[in-house]
């Protein structure tokens, strides 16, 4: 049983039921990006010592590169005390590169590509500037002022102004743990902190709230609120139609700007993607109910689409809300069950009658043999929320310590030729 409850909870899920079974402290690893307000000379400053950590990064990958070095020591007995004398590292970030060079030697990809003579470091988004890990010695903050002190190769950089979000604000100095990455992107500076925020014990869920996702509603639930993508669609045809303008002209100033426009359409999705998230988590851990999730594999299968709405998929990061959902829940403590996805949007929710054409068009559902009738996708996000019951109940019906969850299930009128069928 526990297996299976297991399964059911999924990936992320499954080890918090089981570190929660043995009583250990679970914590989630969050990161925090802060925008740096350096002035003028400390950005210099801040250039010159991400130029010198990736010029010694190169020389690295290239002593690992022509001695056939793969291991971290061996390359550090190497490199470590030229790279703190010839690019003026001090000792942590000097450890630092030389553990990024065996780190990218250890993904086949990148072996690949340097073998066939390329520099490791061609993968970077500005040249010569890729982000580098600083840790507790090498960079200190300071909340109550709101600055960092960073060690730089011209000395130490003090009173370094940083901004955030109140939330972020909170988390960070709570939570923050370990390294931070300095980051040299679209011409500002930040940094990328993690934090370890504990989790709450997961609940007993009362109920479950279905979750749909889709591409003209983002979200549907089962409660019927809705997560309309109209707008976003909107904003993301323009980003296509810019898009399309920039490539057609094929210069290198274009290929950044397009570069750097992705970017910003997929902050964008990422932003519309954690209020949804916070949304349904919030509701779900106000009413002690379990959030439902169909599992995404095959839903580029499933979903038929115009032709313009195809690309719009593929591109929408649907995966990434269930991630979002997912951690934000086992915050809160919140369970997600992960169910199958076949035909909910085509399922009658009473009659369990499944027919394609019971979808006649992409927004409405109407029963062929019940006549019910009603949005689609909300008719899909029930049939997630009832799958979700039945599974739930299935797995803990031998747990005797749950009397309110198989009372709840004996209130749901359920047909027991359908039980029989999805237990086959
Ligand atoms: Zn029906």
């Amino acid at each position: 049983m526990a297996e299976a409850r297991r399964r059911l909870l999924g990936g992320a899920g499954a080890a918090n039921w089981a570190e929660h079974a043995f009583g250990m402290v679970v914590r989630v690893k969050l990161v925090v990006q802060v925008k740096l307000l350096p002035t003028p000379v400390q950005a210099a400053a801040l250039a010159l010592t991400l130029r010198a950590c990736n010029a010694a990064a190169g020389h690295a990958s290239r002593v690992a590169f022509e001695r056939d070095v793969k291991s971290r020591n061996e390359l550090q007995k190497l490199c470590y005390r030229e790279i703190k004398a010839r690019f003026g590292l001090s000792a942590q970030p000097a450890v630092r590169v030389v553990k990024k060079v065996v780190d990218a030697y250890a993904t086949p990809r990148r072996c690949a590509v340097h073998a066939q003579g390329q520099s490791l470091l061609k993968a970077d988004r500005v040249p010569g500037m890729a982000a580098q890990p600083f840790d507790d010695r090498c960079l200190s903050w300071r909340y109550e002022v709101g600055t960092v002190s960073i060690l730089t190769t011209v000395g130490r950089l003090r009173d370094m102004r940083f901004v955030c979000s109140p939330d972020q604000f909170a988390r960070l100095r709570a939570h923050r743990q370990g390294e931070s990455d300095l980051v040299f992107r679209d011409g500002a500076w930040s940094l990328i902190a993690t934090c370890e925020v504990p989790e709450r014990p997961q609940f007993e869920p009362a109920d479950w709230i279905g979750v749909d996702r889709g591409i003209a509603n983002l979200a549907t639930t089962s409660d019927l609120d809705n997560f309309q993508g109209r707008r976003l669609q909107r904003y993301r045809r323009w980003h296509a139609r810019k898009r399309s303008e920039l490539q057609a002209k094929q210069a290198k100033s274009a290929n950044r700007r397009l570069k750097k426009r992705a970017r910003r359409e997929a902050r964008h999705a990422t932003h519309v993607n954690h209020r949804i998230a916070k949304d349904i988590v919030a509701v779900a851990q106000r009413t002690g109910r379990g959030i439902a999730l169909e599992e995404l594999r095959g839903i580029r299968d499933r979903v038929r689409l115009h032709r313009h709405q195809r690309a719009t998929l593929s591109s929408w990061p649907l995966h990434q809300l269930e991630q979002h959902i997912t951690y934000k829940a086992r915050r809160a403590g919140v369970p997600v069950l992960l169910v199958d996805a076949h035909h909910t949007s085509q399922e009658c929710p009473e009659g369990k009658h499944t027919a394609r054409s019971n979808r006649s068009t992409r927004e409405q559902f109407c029963c062929r043999r019940c006549g019910l009738a009603g949005p689609a996708d909300v008719v899909a996000a029930v049939n997630i929320r009832d799958r979700a019951r039945r599974a739930w109940v299935l797995v803990n019906v031998p747990l005797p310590a749950l009397p309110e969850l198989l009372v709840d299930a004996a209130r749901t009128p359920q047909p027991v030729v359908n039980e029989e069928r999805d237990l086959a």
